[in-house]
C-alpha cells in the first residue's frame, strides 16, 4: 500500500488543484491550501441532498436553503412545513424529516456547531457511514476514507480489485485510508469524488486525461469497465402458466378481464390465465377450452420470479356475455389497461392486431 505522502495522494491533488468542480458548497483548492475549512452546515446540507441526486439538481435547492437559513440553528428554527416544501422535488421525503431533526438536535444539543468526528456526526439523524466520513473529512480534515460510489469504482479499477460489489467496499476503504495525505485529507476526499464524477466515469472512462494512468492496472490491462466487478446475479425461481386470447370472429373483438384488487398487477387488464404455479408440469386451461390452438410461449421477468406463459387462441363464433369480462372491440383493445406480460401474450397471439399496443405498467 501506498504511504501517506504517496504518489496517489500527489498526482491526484496536482489535478485537482487544476480541474476541481467550482461547487457552491465548495471551498476550492486555493483557500482550502491557504488553510481555509468549509461551513460544517453546508458541508453537511449539501452531502444530505446530494444523496441519490445530481449536483445540477440539487445546486438551486442547496442555493434556496443557504438563502432562507444561514445557519444550522436557523434551519433548526423553521417550520416543518417550511422546511418540507423547500424540499419538495428533491424527493425522499423520509431525508428532509431526518435533515430537520438533525438541525434541531445540533442546536439544541451541541450548541448550533457538529461535532467533529466521523464517529460522532453518525450518532446523528440520517447521517450513515459515507456522509460522517465526508463532513469530517471536508469539514474538519479528519484522516479518514470517504468512500461513495465514485470513489468504488475509481479504487476498484485503480487495483484491478476482483471481489465483487458490496464486498469489495472494505479493500476500497483499506485503500482509500492508506492514500489520505495527512495535510489535506478534504481535497483528497473532493478530489477523489471529482475524478470518478468527471474522468473515471461507469462508461468509457476518460483514461488518457487521469491522473492516475500510469499506475492503474484496469488502463494497463485494458479492462475498465469490468471494475467494480458486480456479483452475479441470482437465477429467479420460475413460474409456469397458459394464457388465452379469445377472438370474437364476427367484428375481431378480444375478451378481457380485470385481475383482482390485491396481488401482482391489480386491476390491470389480463385474457384469461391459469394461475402461475412453480411446479414445472405445465398448468391447464379450463375445460372449456381444451379446443385452443398453442401459439407458442412467452417469457417475462417480474421482481421476484420469472415466468414461462403458454399462449392460446380461439376463435368464437358466437361467445355468449358473462359478468367476468368483456369484450373489446380491435380499435379499442390497445388502450386497455394491459401490462407487459400481456402485451406480450397479445402481440403473439395477433400479431396484426396488437402492433401499435404499449403496456400501461411493467
Ligand atoms: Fe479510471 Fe482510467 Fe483513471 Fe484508471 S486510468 S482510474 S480506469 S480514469
Amino acid at each position: 500500500m501506498t504511504d501517506k505522502t504517496g504518489p496517489h495522494a500527489r498526482d491526484l491533488l496536482a489535478w485537482y488543484d487544476r480541474h476541481a468542480r467550482p461547487l457552491p458548497w465548495r471551498i476550492g483548492p486555493d483557500r482550502s491550501k491557504e488553510g481555509e475549512r468549509q461551513d460544517p452546515y453546508k458541508v453537511w446540507l449539501s452531502e444530505i441532498m446530494l444523496q441519490q441526486t445530481t449536483v445540477a439538481a440539487v445546486t438551486p435547492y442547496f442555493t434556496n436553503f443557504i438563502a432562507r437559513w444561514p445557519s444550522v440553528s436557523d434551519l433548526a428554527a423553521a417550520s416543518d412545513d417550511d422546511v418540507r416544501s423547500a424540499w419538495a422535488g428533491l424527493g425522499y421525503y423520509r431525508r428532509a424529516a431526518n435533515l430537520h431533526a438533525c438541525a434541531r438536535l445540533v442546536a439544541s444539543e451541541y450548541g448550533g456547531k457538529f461535532p467533529q468526528t466521523a464517529t460522532a456526526l453518525k450518532e446523528l439523524p440520517g447521517i450513515g457511514d459515507y456522509t460522517s466520513a465526508a463532513i469530517a473529512s471536508i469539514a474538519f480534515g479528519e484522516s479518514v476514507a470517504v468512500v461513495d460510489g465514485n470513489v468504488e469504482r475509481v479504487f476498484s479499477r485503480l487495483f484491478q480489485f476482483d471481489t465483487p460489489m458490496p464486498k469489495v467496499k472494505r479493500d476500497v476503504s483499506e485503500h482509500v485510508k492508506a492514500c489520505v495525505p495527512v495535510d489535506r485529507p478534504g481535497d483528497f476526499a473532493q478530489a477523489t469524488m471529482d475524478l470518478g464524477a468527471t474522468v473515471c466515469t461507469p462508461k468509457n472512462p476518460a483514461c488518457a486525461l487521469c491522473p492516475w494512468n500510469e499506475s492503474c492496472a484496469a488502463f494497463k490491462a485494458g479492462d475498465m469497465e469490468r471494475y467494480p466487478v458486480k456479483a452475479p446475479k441470482k437465477a429467479k425461481p420460475r413460474r409456469f402458466g397458459s394464457a388465452l386470447v379469445r377472438v370474437r370472429q364476427s367484428d375481431g373483438a378480444v375478451w378481457c378481464e380485470t385481475r383482482p384488487d390485491g396481488g401482482l398487477l391489480p386491476n390491470m387488464t389480463q385474457v384469461p390465465t391459469t394461475d402461475w404455479i412453480k411446479a414445472e408440469t405445465q398448468p391447464e386451461l379450463d375445460n372449456r377450452y381444451r379446443g385452443a390452438e398453442h401459439i407458442g410461449a412467452i417469457e417475462h421477468v417480474f421482481t421476484h420470479f420469472a415466468l414461462t406463459l403458454q399462449v392460446y387462441r380461439q376463435v368464437e363464433d358466437n361467445p355468449a356475455d358473462d359478468r367476468s369480462g368483456w369484450w373489446s372491440p380491435p380499435q379499442k383493445v390497445t388502450q386497455e389497461a394491459w401490462p407487459t406480460v400481456m402485451v406480450k401474450a397479445l402481440k403473439l397471439a395477433l400479431p396484426e392486431l396488437t402492433a401499435t399496443i404499449r403496456p400501461k405498467k411493467n
